[in-house]
């Protein structure tokens, strides 16, 4: 018999289908989906691929397959890893590979993880002959007794706990088990993030109305078996969180389970908490990219052997070997997080709706600022639209102000903070209510520049200006890393007026401190949260040490629910505003409501201070109103004028390579050949004309783009793959990549 198989690459030359012989012996343990060494290349050399069929004769002379791993992949992601590859233009085995067991994947066997084992020691015999064996004194040696003591009390043990416990040699453990007392056994031993979680377990609330029909409406469709999608579009505090936990109990109870998407950076103990009151950890596995290679693993493995029965975690958990899966729910459907940035470029929302189709399952989105396309979907009866308007435990909705900082400006005030805001953070201190202040800032915009002749530093590899670092009285790239030392006088006119630009949420903490000495502080932002778990431990500091007042960007807009915040300060609402993005409006006004949304959630009633240079825009005019559909009107208007997103989609191509040169052929022949077969088969297309990138370096790459706007469906898909695995065109020495609705079009 023959083998189809799918090797372990991502070089796009290898993306094909090999054909192996399957020796006489593996016939009986090999199957789609088996994971294969295969001989390939010259020499001995062994590669590892995954068999995607089986069928009695090739027409090619074949190797034989030289080994079946102990892993495989069901035939359901076999199917989805062709899917994903076509629709996101990359390599069938780069797919493949999310669906495998993390730390499974590095080419260097060594390094593999494997289950963890240990030796565990356990009584041999009855507990009462041992009670009697001590008693009559069969079992001399004090030693010994102490360990069948400490056996009799905890059952089976670690033998390093129980050397370390008794105090006693490997050799009286050893003694013991040649006299048939005890018996020393190799098990696994799991890494697992919740182990020490120690929660009290907590019933469901009951529904509120709303609730109860949004619930009614999704149960049904389980009970139906069938596919269907569903956008939960309830405003912040509306017991969204509360529906999904019922939903989820009811297919757990049905011996089922489900998947759980959250944006990774709302995976707070906070929200795994919520699960583990209702469900135990024993049922849950969390995965994500703060756990160690080996806790993934290891929660890999208890999904696989069907032990957890609900997955929670953050994109690529859509991919987790689930049985019999019951239901997906992405939490925060809004989140750029869900799209990959990264090859294979694929969006887990559409993965998502893929696996809910092929296992006649609901797909829920929740949000309480869906995302565009996604409401644009629930207004053309494509998704059902269920609404939750009120707040579940009555709270009432913050209000809002905007602050016109021209005005402030004009008024002589030269601070970050406006007298409105001031007043109200005074008398938040004055109440002990916490506030928090955010700077909606796009990562770098604390650069500088010269103010007589307007040189800005660069990075000296990537197109792109340095972010200042006060601490370190640094220049930094956040492209490359490369850093230099301050520079003091203009290396281009030698002026010594060098000013910082930006409004960094440093220089903010420094204000904050300087108008309000006696208030404590605490900051998060990208330079804070660099090491692990430090982004919990600072809102967890912020929570129970009730400190007065957090400062910090985009991170601290998700989920958390702090019962002591009541004003929020949108310091600058505009960084997100003037970017060279189609959702620019979109990304503002989801912020504004988000991050106002943490104000006031229990008895105490919210404030919001919004300051901006741009009061009448209509983003945040909607935001000020925190009224999602009147925004969305607008929006949505707009989209179709402009040809956006949900009205067609937009591949983004990106070629680079380190001289320019070959970088403009490669980008004027795919556009060429794009052009040339969309031609031949009358499909029109906006197909633009290549050009360098906004970003035209990064790490001394050059880099060009071309941007095609369509409403895509297979052929045009079918055409952009057989451009970019073209034979002739994979010859240029330039790396290309396609990206559909990308997030980021730098
Ligand atoms: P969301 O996920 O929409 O932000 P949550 O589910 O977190 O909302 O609910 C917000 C708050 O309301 C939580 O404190 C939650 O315990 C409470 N809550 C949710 N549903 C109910 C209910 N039916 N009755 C009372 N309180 C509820
Ligand atoms: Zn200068
Ligand atoms: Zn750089």
């Amino acid at each position: 018999m023959i083998a189809e198989v799918i090797l372990e690459s991502s070089v796009k030359s290898l993306n094909r289908i090999f054909d192996y012989n399957i020796p006489k012996d593996m016939e009986n343990n090999i199957s789609i989906g088996s994971r294969v060494l295969v001989p390939f290349g010259r020499g001995k050399s062994l590669a590892e691929g995954i068999v995607t069929n089986i069928k009695d004769n090739t027409n090619f002379e074949v190797k034989d397959i030289a080994k079946i791993e102990e892993q495989s992949l069901s035939t359901e992601k076999i199917k989805l890893s062709r899917w994903m590859a076509k629709r996101y233009f990359s390599n069938i085995s780069e797919c493949m590979r999310l669906m495998l067991r993390p730390g499974t994947t590095t080419k260097n066997f060594a390094n593999r993880m494997n289950s963890k084992t240990a030796l565990f020691v356990s009584l041999n015999i009855a507990k009462e002959q041992v009670i009697k064996d001590i008693e009559e004194n069969r079992v001399k040696s004090e030693k010994q007794k102490t360990v069948l003591k400490y056996l009799l009390e905890n059952g089976t043990v670690l033998q390093a706990e129980l050397i370390e416990k008794t105090n006693v040699s490997r050799a009286i453990i050893k003694t013991l088990e040649k006299n048939g007392f005890v018996k020393i056994e190799t098990k696994k031993v799991e890494r697992n993030s919740l182990a020490s979680k120690d929660i009290k377990r907590r019933g469901n609330l009951k529904f509120t109305e709303e609730q109860e029909i949004a619930y009614s409406k999704i149960e049904k469709s389980i009970d139906n078996n069938e596919f269907k999608k569903f956008l939960l579009y309830g405003v912040t505090g509306s017991g969204k969180t509360e529906i999904y936990l019922q939903l989820i109990e009811k297919i757990v109870e049905s011996g089922k389970t489900a998947i759980m998407l959250v944006p990774e950076i709302s995976l707070t103990p906070q929200m795994i908490n919520r699960f583990i009151e209702r469900f135990g950890k024993e049922i849950i596995s969390v995965l994500h990219s703060k756990l160690s290679v080996g806790e993934r693993h290891d929660s890999w493995e208890r999904i696989e052997n069907g032990e957890a029965k609900i997955v929670i975690g953050a994109r690529s958990a859509i991919f987790a070997p689930t049985q019999k899966l019951g239901i997906i729910i992405i939490d925060e459907e809004h989140d750029s997080s869900y799209k990959s940035e990264m090859a294979p470029r694929y969006n887990a929302k559409e993965v998502a709706e893929e696996i809910a189709k092929y296992n006649n399952i609901p797909l829920v989105l929740g949000s309480a600022t869906p995302d565009i396309n996604t409401f644009y979907k629930a207004k053309n009866a494509e998704i059902e639209l269920l609404k939750l308007t009120k707040r579940a435990n009555n709270s009432s909705l913050p209000s809002i102000q905007i602050v016109d900082l021209r005005q402030e400006l004009a008024n002589g005030n030269r601070t970050m903070i406006s007298i409105k805001l001031y007043k109200l953070i005074q008398e938040n201190l004055k109440n002990k209510k916490q506030t928090i202040l955010f700077l909606n800032r796009r990562g770098f915009s604390t650069f500088i520049m010269c103010r007589d002749c307007g040189y800005v530093a660069k990075c000296k590899n990537c197109n792109i200006s340095l972010t200042y670092h006060k601490k370190e009285e640094k220049l930094k790239c956040h492209y490359c890393g490369f850093e230099e030392p301050l520079i003091k006088i203009c290396p281009n006119c030698g002026s010594k007026k060098i000013r910082y630009f930006g409004t960094g949420t440093q220089k903010l903490e420094l204000e904050i401190n300087k108008i309000f000495p006696n208030a404590s502080t605490i900051r998060m932002d990208i330079d804070t949260v660099t090491k692990k778990n430090s982004h919990e431990e600072i809102l967890r500091k912020f929570n129970e040490e009730k400190i007065d007042i957090l400062i910090g960007t985009q991170m601290i807009v998700k989920g958390h629910h702090f019962p002591d915040v009541t004003l929020v300060g949108v310091v600058s609402a505009d960084g997100s505003l003037n970017i060279d993005d189609y959702r620019a409006s979109e990304r503002t006004f989801d912020l504004l409501v988000q991050v106002a949304g943490r104000a006031g959630r229990e008895n105490s009633p919210g404030n919001v201070i919004i300051q901006t240079y741009n009061p009448d825009n209509y983003s945040i005019q909607y935001a000020k109103k925190q009224n999602y559909e009147e925004f969305y009107n607008v929006e949505i208007k707009l989209r179709e004028q402009l040809r956006y997103p949900p009205f067609c989609d937009i591949i983004m191509f990106g070629i680079s390579a380190e001289k320019e040169d070959i970088v403009s052929k490669t980008s004027n022949e795919l556009y060429n050949n794009l052009h040339k077969k969309l031609k031949e088969k009358n499909i029109s297309v906006n197909l633009l004309k290549p050009l360098p990138a906004p970003v035209d370096r990064i790490k001394n790459r050059y880099r060009w783009r071309i941007i095609m706007k369509a409403k895509t469906n297979n052929e045009i898909i079918n055409v952009i793959n057989e451009c970019l695995y073209d034979k002739e065109f994979l010859k240029n020495n330039a790396r290309v990549i396609a990206d559909i609705n990308p997030m980021n079009m730098m």
